[in-house]
Formats: structure tokens, C-alpha cells, sequence
């Protein structure tokens, strides 16, 4: 039986690792976008999965998107949480637009992506949701109150709806990356990025491959066991 995966951010960086690591596990894999349509269609062409844009912040939006992806390629068993945005800032040049827009997409869009998904996965008996957290809602970053607290708002997610799956067979967990070599890294300063990378105990960044490793590993049957848990992948940055 071929399951169907929705990725979302899924046509580039870690997102698009996660589109083909499910995809080779023999997944359908739908990958959702937020804008950049000319890097979708690249994806899309290069890779031969679906690609479909919708902002994961607008619940309907969400609810349409994972209906309209039922309907074309089958019940949704499978959602990777991965779509995310930052706006850093220190918290006195902070905007109330940059705090709310960091919460909407990265904390309201797995609320709003397990609203269109959870129950039909609950009801069939089978279900695999990963979140993608972060190391910094770990352990928190200067200049990140907003990310730092919709991050650490998806461990809390996790671990409370992987209490209310449990028992129908859909397992929720979480991968929290260090720092990975992804766009959203690059727009990091290289003076800041130096300090970062000599933090880390392996010496380098980590690449986003192994960020989809992990995913592949808990949507798989094998993964049925391991719920609620965040996966640390972060080169031992933060170890707890
Ligand atoms: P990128 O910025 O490289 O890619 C982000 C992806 O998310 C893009 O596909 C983008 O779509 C999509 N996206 C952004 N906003 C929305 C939205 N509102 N609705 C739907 N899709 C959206 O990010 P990364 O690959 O670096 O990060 C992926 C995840 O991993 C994020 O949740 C991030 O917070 C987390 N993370 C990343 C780390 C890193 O070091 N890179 C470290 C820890 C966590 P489009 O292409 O259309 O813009």
C-alpha cells in the first residue's frame, strides 16, 4: 500500500530533503510551498512530485489543500510539519507583526495541518505526524523570542497530541536540527555564523540529508513505537 505524505515547505531546503527521502521510501509525497513558485516548479519538474501552495498559517487554507490532496492522490497518512519562518530581532525592535507571523506559521501551522490530517488518520488507525522544532526552542537565542517560543510551543504540541493518538495507532514526534546548511541558515551573518560553528561539537553545520533521515525513520512501520519524543540532530550542540 503506497501511503500519502504531505511535506510542508516541502520543494526546498530541509523540507525538500524530507520530499525525497519519503518519496524513495516508496511514499506519494505532496509538497506544499508558501510563495517561491519558480523553485517549486524546478522541484517539481526535477523531481516528479506534486507541489501544491498554500500559506500553513490560514486554517482554511489548510483544511481546502490537504482535502483537495485527499481527493487526488488518497487519504493523508502521513504529514511532515516543516514549513517555517524566522524574523529576529532583540524583543524592543521586535514588531508585534514579526512575533505574530513567526507564531501563525510555525506553531499555527501544525495545529492547523493536524486539524485537516488527525482525525482521519485516528479514525483509520494509522497516522505518522513529524514536526520540525529547533534547537533553539531548546534551549532559546538571542535576538529569537518569537521562533524561540513557537518552537518550543511545537515540542509541547507534540508531546500532547502524541498522547492523544497513541491509542489509534498515529504516533507525533519531533525533530529539533542544529544549525543547518539551508538558505535560512545562509541569511545568518558570517560573523555570527563562525561562533555558531565553533560551538558545535563535530565542527560543522549539518545538512539537511540528515535532518530527512530522522523524518524517514518515525513515519516509518518500524517507527511505530517512538511518540512523542523530540530527536535531537544538532552535531551534540545541545544534548538533553
Ligand atoms: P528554508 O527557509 O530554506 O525553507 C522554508 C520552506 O518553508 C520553503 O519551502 C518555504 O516555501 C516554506 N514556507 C515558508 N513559509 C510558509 C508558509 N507560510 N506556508 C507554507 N510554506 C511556507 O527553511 P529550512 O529548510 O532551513 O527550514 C525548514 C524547517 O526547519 C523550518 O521549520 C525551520 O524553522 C527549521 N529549522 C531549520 C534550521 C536550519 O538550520 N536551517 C535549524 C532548526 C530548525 P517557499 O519556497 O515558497 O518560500
Amino acid at each position: 500500500m503506497t501511503r500519502v505524505a504531505i511535506v510542508t515547505g516541502g520543494t526546498r531546503g530541509i523540507g525538500e530533503a524530507i520530499s525525497l527521502a519519503l518519496k524513495e521510501q516508496g511514499r506519494t509525497v505532496v509538497a506544499n510551498y508558501a510563495g517561491n513558485d519558480t523553485k517549486a516548479k524546478e522541484f517539481a519538474d526535477r523531481h516528479g512530485i506534486a507541489v501544491m501552495k498554500w500559506d500553513v498559517g490560514d486554517h482554511e487554507a489548510c483544511i481546502e489543500g490537504c482535502k483537495q490532496i485527499a481527493a487526488d492522490f488518497g487519504d493523508v497518512d502521513i504529514v511532515v510539519n516543516n514549513a517555517g519562518i524566522t524574523r529576529d530581532g532583540t524583543l524592543h525592535k521586535m514588531t508585534f507583526d514579526d512575533w505574530n507571523d513567526v507564531m501563525r506559521v510555525n506553531l499555527g501551522g501544525c495545529f492547523n495541518m493536524a486539524k485537516a490530517c488527525f482525525p482521519g488518520m485516528r479514525e483509520r488507525g494509522w497516522g505518522r505526524i513529524v514536526n520540525i522544532g529547533s534547537i533553539n526552542g531548546q534551549a532559546g537565542q538571542y535576538g529569537q523570542v518569537n521562533y524561540a517560543a513557537a518552537k518550543s510551543g511545537i515540542h509541547g504540541f507534540t508531546k500532547a497530541l502524541a498522547q492523544e493518538g497513541a491509542k489509534f495507532g498515529v504516533t507525533v514526534n519531533a525533530i529539533a536540527p542544529g544549525y543547518i546548511d539551508t538558505d535560512m541558515v545562509a541569511a545568518v551573518p558570517d560573523t555570527v555564523l563562525e561562533k555558531i560553528v565553533a560551538k558545535i561539537p563535530v565542527g560543522r553545520l549539518g545538512h539537511a540529508e540528515e535532518i530527512a533521515r530522522g523524518v524517514a525513520f518515525l513515519t516509518s512501520e518500524d517507527g511505530g513505537f517512538v511518540t512523542g519524543s523530540t530527536m535531537s540532530i544538532n552535531g551534540g550542540q545541545h544534548m538533553y
